[in-house]
């Protein structure tokens, strides 16, 4: 069977990345335009706004996700009441099959593209909770080796939930889920 929680789980996070953005985009037209908006112009955009937050929700991969995943259960429930009906038509199960094929082919295709940009977006989001990166820093240290002075690059990098990461290994531990790190 089909399974896609934790793509939701995921999608749930970028799709509040999506809004968050939408909303600093807006926002930002919003003062730009403000010397010559009158009030209600302004409530107009606030309106507008919130309509946008609005549709980022509806369209979000996990909602489109959800509703595949709910419309292949409905088609396989009609498929094997179908296949029970004494009086369907062989035609009618083949329709019905097809149509479950290709809901299936296209979920499928999604969490493909889901599990590619969790892929891309791995180095920017916690492991443990999937906060946001904070911040990513290259630190430069200067170490003697065999007797001369070398460069050493240390990479740090910690994330809204207080994961915080120094050349791979964990300093501070994600205080969303208080896991052990992984070792
Ligand atoms: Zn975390």
């Amino acid at each position: 069977m089909f399974t896609i929680s934790n793509e939701i789980i995921f999608w749930t996070q970028v799709g509040s990345i999506i809004a968050f953005i939408v909303a600093l985009f807006v926002l930002y037209r919003l003062l730009v335009d403000q010397k010559d908006a009158t009030i209600q112009l302004q409530k107009e955009n606030i309106s507008y706004l919130k309509d946008q937050l609005g549709d980022a929700k509806a369209q979000s991969p996990d909602l489109l996700a959800q509703s595949l995943t709910n419309r292949v259960n409905l088609l396989e429930g009609e498929l094997s009441r179908l296949e029970q009906d004494k009086t369907a038509t062989q035609d009618q199960i083949s329709a019905k099959e097809a149509e479950l094929t290709a809901t299936r082919t296209k979920a499928e295709a999604l969490t493909r593209q889901v599990l590619h940009a969790r892929t891309l977006l791995k180095d920017f989001l916690c492991p443990k909770c999937g906060a946001p990166l904070a911040e990513k820093a290259y630190h430069y240290e200067s170490v003697e080796y065999q007797g001369r002075e070398v460069d050493v690059d240390h990479e740090y990098m910690v994330f809204e939930c207080g994961y915080e990461v120094v050349d791979g290994e964990v300093r501070s531990l994600c205080k969303t889920t208080n896991t052990e790190p992984v070792s």
